[in-house]
This record gives C-alpha cells, sequence and structure tokens, in this order.
C-alpha cells in the first residue's frame, strides 16, 4: 500500500510511531521518518495510525482513515451538451470543458483531484515527461539514501484516483495559446479550454560539462538520480562531497553520516541554509553538521573536479587551495525553473518560472493576466500581499498542494468566487536527527530572536521580524508551536514579540537576521480566515517604522 505523511502539518507527536513502529520512526526529538510503500500486512496499523494523528496528516491509498476501502467511483460523463445551453457558461464548463495539465507530480496531481472532487466532470488530460506516475519527492533525500525506502517506491497515493488521460513518458514542447492546445514532443497536439501549468523545476548541474560527466557526479532530484546515489553510497566511498549547503546539501550530508560516511559540505556562503534561513540560524545548523561529524567550509567553493584515466571522479581542488580525495560527489547547486517549453508561448516564463496572479492566472509577456492559463507548484512564481506583495516563487511541497488546489478551484469557478493563494508559505526538513520547520518567510526580516527554548539543546523557535512586525519563524524540533506563529504572522503582530512564552530564554534579545538580500520598505496587510475560501487580506493603515 502506498502511504504520505503531509510533514508541513505534522507536530511529531509520534501517536503514528507508536501504533505502526515498523511503518513510522521518530529520529531525535520529533523527526517523522515513514515507509512510503508498506507491506499489505501492515494495513490494519497503519489506518489506526491514520486514525490516531492528531492533525490528520497520514494519507493512505484506497483506504479513508477509518479503514474502509474506498469505493472509485467511475466518471460520469456529462450530459448531452443541448442540457448545457440552460446552465451558466461556468456550469457549462464545469460539465464539458476540456482541461489540460502539463506536469504530473504533486501540484498536477493535486490540481487533477481537486477538479473531480469539486465536481468537474468534463475530460481532464495530464501530460507528464517523466514514465512514471506521480510520486514524491521528500523521501528521496531522506527515506531512500539512508535505505528505509526504495527510490521506486515513493509513488504518490492516488487515494481518489481520478479519471484522467494520462500522457506520460512524453515532454510537453510548446504552447499556442491562440490555438489552444499544446505540443508534444511525439508529434501530437493536445486541445484545451483551461490550461494548468505544472512543470516544476529540475536541479541545477554542475556547470563543467566534462566535470559533471565525471562517474561519480550526481543531482538529487529524480528517482534515477537517488538511486545512482545510494548504490554509489552503498560501495562505500573513502569521501563524499556535497557542493552547496542547502536543504538538499543538508540532508544528503546527514543521511551520508547515518551511513557511516565521511563528508564534506563547502558552501560559498557564510554558514549552510543561510539563503533560506539567514547566517544566525545557520550558524547554529553549521554547529549541528559539525557536531555529527561533517567537514563543513563555509565560504569557500570548488574550483576544480578532477578524474582519473577511467573518467571516475578523484578529486577536488578548492578555492582556497586545498584539495580532497573524493569518490562521489553531490552538486546541490539549486534549481532551474522547466519552462523552456513555453518559449514563443507569449507568456511571462523565464528564469524566474511563469508568473501569475494570486489567483494563479499566469501573465503574459506585458504583464496581463490571461485567463485560461494557471500555474501551479514550484514553477509558479506570484505575489504575496503580506510579503510586500513580492513575488514568491517558492520550492515546497506544502505550497505545491495549497497553490494546485486554489488553481483548480479558480479554473472552474466564475470570477467573482475565485480564491486568492494566500497560505503561508511552510517547509520542513529533516536532518541529524532534528526536525526543522519554518513559516513566512525568514528572508523577509532585519532581526531575529530566540522567543522559546534552547538553542544549545537544539530545541528553539525563532521569531524573524520586519520592521516592527512577525514576518517568519523558524523551529527545531519545536513544531508545535509554528500554528501560533502562524496566526501571528496573518496578523502583522509586533516584533519583537512582548508576550511571555512557554520555555522562554534567560535572553530574549533580537540580534540583525543576516539574510542575503534585505527587502525593502513595503504595505503591510492583515490576512484573515482559515479556509482557503474565507482567507482575505486587508490593508493596515498603521506605518511600521
Ligand atoms: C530531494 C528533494 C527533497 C525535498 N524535500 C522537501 C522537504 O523536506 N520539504 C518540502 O517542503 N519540500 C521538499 N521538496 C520540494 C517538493 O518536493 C517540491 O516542492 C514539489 O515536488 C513541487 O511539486 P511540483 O508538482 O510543483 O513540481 P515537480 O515535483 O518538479 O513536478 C513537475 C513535473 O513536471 C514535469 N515536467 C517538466 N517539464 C515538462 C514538460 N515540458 N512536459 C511535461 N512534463 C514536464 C517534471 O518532470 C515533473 O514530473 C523536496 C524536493 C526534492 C527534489
Ligand atoms: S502529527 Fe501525525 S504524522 Fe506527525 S508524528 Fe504525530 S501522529 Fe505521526
Amino acid at each position: 500500500m502506498k502511504v504520505v505523511v503531509d510533514l508541513t502539518r505534522c507536530q511529531g507527536y509520534a501517536q503514528c510511531a507508536f501504533a505502526a513502529p515498523d511503518v513510522f520512526t521518530i529520529q531525535g526529538d520529533e523527526a517523522l521518518l515513514y515507509d512510503p510503500a508498506p507491506d499489505d500486512a501492515q494495513r490494519e496499523k497503519i489506518v489506526r495510525a491514520a486514525a490516531a494523528c492528531p492533525v490528520q496528516a497520514i494519507a493512505l491509498e484506497r483506504y479513508d482513515r477509518f479503514g474502509r476501502e474506498e469505493v472509485r467511483r467511475p466518471h460520469q460523463p456529462p450530459e448531452a451538451v443541448a442540457h448545457a445551453a440552460a446552465v451558466s457558461p461556468e456550469e457549462a464548463f464545469k460539465r464539458n470543458g476540456r482541461i489540460v495539465i502539463v506536469g504530473a507530480s504533486l501540484a498536477g496531481l493535486q490540481a487533477g483531484r481537486t477538479l473531480r472532487r469539486d465536481g468537474f466532470t468534463g475530460s481532464l488530460t495530464v501530460i507528464g515527461d517523466e514514465p512514471y506516475p506521480p510520486y514524491d519527492r521528500p523521501p528521496l533525500s531522506k527515506q531512500v539514501l539512508i535505505g528505509q525506502a526504495s527510490a521506486r517506491a515513493t509513488a504518490l497515493p492516488r487515494r481518489d484516483e481520478i479519471d484522467a488521460h494520462w500522457r506520460l513518458g512524453v515532454p510537453a514542447t510548446g504552447l499556442d495559446l491562440r490555438g489552444k492546445h499544446v505540443l508534444l514532443a511525439d508529434g501530437q497536439t493536445v486541445g484545451f479550454d483551461r490550461l494548468l501549468i505544472a512543470t516544476g523545476l529540475r536541479a541545477r548541474p554542475w556547470p563543467n560539462e566534462a566535470e559533471a560527466r565525471l562517474d561519480g557526479m550526481f543531482t538529487v532530484r529524480t528517482p534515477d538520480d537517488v538511486e545512482g546515489l545510494r548504490q554509489a553510497l552503498t560501495a562505500g566511498p573513502g569521501r563524499v562531497l556535497v557542493i552547496g549547503a542547502g536543504f538538499t546539501g543538508c540532508e544528503v550530508a546527514s543521511a551520508c553520516r547515518e551511513l557511516d560516511l565521511a563528508v564534506t559540505v563547502v558552501d560559498r556562503g557564510p554558514a549552510p541554509l543561510t539563503g533560506a534561513l539567514g547566517a544566525v540560524i545557520g550558524g547554529v545548523a553549521a554547529e549541528m553538521m559539525r557536531g555529527h561529524g561533517v567537514d563543513l567550509r563555509c565560504g569557500v567553493q570548488v574550483a576544480a573536479l578532477e578524474g582519473d584515466g577511467d573518467g571516475r571522479l578523484r578529486r577536488a581542488r578548492l578555492s582556497d587551495g586545498s584539495t580532497l580525495d573524493v569518490d562521489v560527489a553531490v552538486a546541490a547547486l539549486g534549481s532551474i525553473r522547466n519552462v523552456e517549453w513555453l518559449e514563443g508561448s507569449g507568456l511571462a516564463a523565464g528564469v524566474w518560472g511563469v508568473g501569475c496572479d494570486a489567483g494563479c492566472r499566469a501573465f503574459d509577456l506585458n504583464g496581463v493576466v490571461t485567463d485560461d492559463v494557471f500555474v501551479a507548484g514550484d514553477v509558479a512564481r506570484s505575489p504575496h500581499p503580506v510579503y510586500g506583495y513580492q513575488f514568491l516563487a517558492l520550492e515546497h511541497w506544502g505550497n505545491a498542494v495549497a497553490q494546485a488546489e486554489i488553481a483548480a478551484h479558480n479554473m472552474i469557478s466564475a470570477q467573482s468566487e475565485r480564491w486568492p493563494h494566500l497560505a503561508l508559505p511552510e517547509f520542513w526538513s529533516t536532518q541529524f536527527g532534528t526536525e526543522i520547520k519554518s513559516v513566512g518567510v525568514p528572508t523577509y526580516a532585519d532581526h531575529v530572536v530566540i522567543a522559546q527554548g534552547s538553542v544549545v539543546e537544539r530545541r528553539f523557535v525563532a521569531v524573524y521580524g520586519y520592521r516592527g512586525r512577525i514576518t517568519a519563524a523558524v523551529a527545531f524540533n519545536q513544531a508545535k508551536w509554528l500554528e501560533f506563529y502562524e496566526r501571528l504572522i496573518d496578523r502583522a503582530a509586533p516584533f519583537p514579540p512582548s508576550f511571555r512564552t512557554v520555555d522562554e530564554p534567560a535572553d530574549r534579545r533580537p540580534v540583525a537576521a543576516e539574510v542575503p538580500d534585505g527587502p525593502t520598505p513595503q504595505a503591510t496587510v492583515v490576512v484573515t480566515g482559515h479556509r482557503p475560501s474565507e482567507r482575505r487580506a486587508t490593508l493596515v493603515r498603521k506605518t511600521y517604522l
């Protein structure tokens, strides 16, 4: 059977590990790892775990949380088009329209499920260039690398199996907006009335092509990448080099240490995770890595990689003049957005992703919204009112799910019933037995303060502020508090926090956040409402200095 846990929601209470210990395990205080494809014999225990989860974060294929097998309702063909003449254009579209989704992964699948759940009975085509059905990526750099799950076992549960025409293993190569069709690499075209772009990202390769081809070089994005890397790690290399200390690089280093392999992490920034969390909390991550035996070198770059006569990676030369003997290297250099197929389409698609409004409608090159083309997931870039209407491109699991739901809803709703995508960004990472979670945008900050817990014990909440209001919170092994801070961010609550907190540290003085590029002064809004249908932003007249 298939299992997926929404780790954005999970608060590490461990009831699942108690109910089904062979499937769910807790590392350290609250870092949850699980088997995404457990044996059917575990079904009863897993169903009990899903029912016990206080935040309902566990989704199972084919079974609801009470263990009842879900009945697959076959898609009812729409009534005759003549019938639709009596209904509104939106209702007629909902019954008989043609929707195409390009990108058959997390956002694409979630959008398809939402469309069917919300009553879209027209034709639905999902186009994906990978040969596999939609799968989950987060376990690839965690459970799969340490051997707790196989790279082929992370398929996403398609619980309410959507009735769609799946075109897998064939890339979209072009988009004709006027003719309203998508061009495929096999020469075929697929017509649409409305289109969802969900083509995500790919890993940025090592820039020197000859060096990137050396045997022993890897990136981490797909099951094939990770299967190769897993095999290389299992062969017991003398030393692994990780180039880049973002979340992926740190997770790979963590897996190496778990496998008792020597690992060096090289990053040109002042500390790991600086691009995402700033250098102050990055410094905490640096101590954590070194404490777990990682040879961490910051402020340094890899100048060259060298192979032997057989094309096997052997050595790395660093910008500080030092050399390292390495057998395996992982380029964890960030990502490239999959937008090439949109070239010439007239959409605002480029290195920044595909620009869209907060209702997920794509912009054309002039910055004018289109009404029939929508965008969701890692490839999207949309303005967020809470962050001064800055365009955010988020590479987060939770954002792909939330944005896909909003896009799908808006694709089949009348203009007046469309929703804005106002969910706050949320992210988690499991590394070195620690669960790191964030809500908000930590780099949208000028100061940071440890509001709860202890940095020394790696159990704390850091709260970020910008011009006197709270903009983000990052928790190390303290996920249960983030919901509280999420509400404060929505309300534009004052920073530094003046309220008393549980487990308050003696020193609660804010320090400079040391984020790479600080924001510029912007308007402030508050957001109200919990459900996507209710969330609305209101401008605050108060000036934050
Ligand atoms: C190793 C790893 C670990 C991660 N860990 C975490 C984590 O711990 N926490 C977290 O919040 N997030 C994590 N993420 C990020 C998360 O997985 C992504 O945010 C999520 O996968 C985004 O989904 P998506 O559907 O938008 O894009 P993608 O998953 O990138 O899917 C896009 C799909 O479109 C396909 N495609 C591209 N171009 C074309 C084309 N021209 N025609 C047809 N198909 C095309 C792609 O091949 C792909 O299948 C991790 C990602 C990776 C790679
Ligand atoms: S919150 Fe749910 S998924 Fe997370 S550890 Fe607890 S029971 Fe498991």
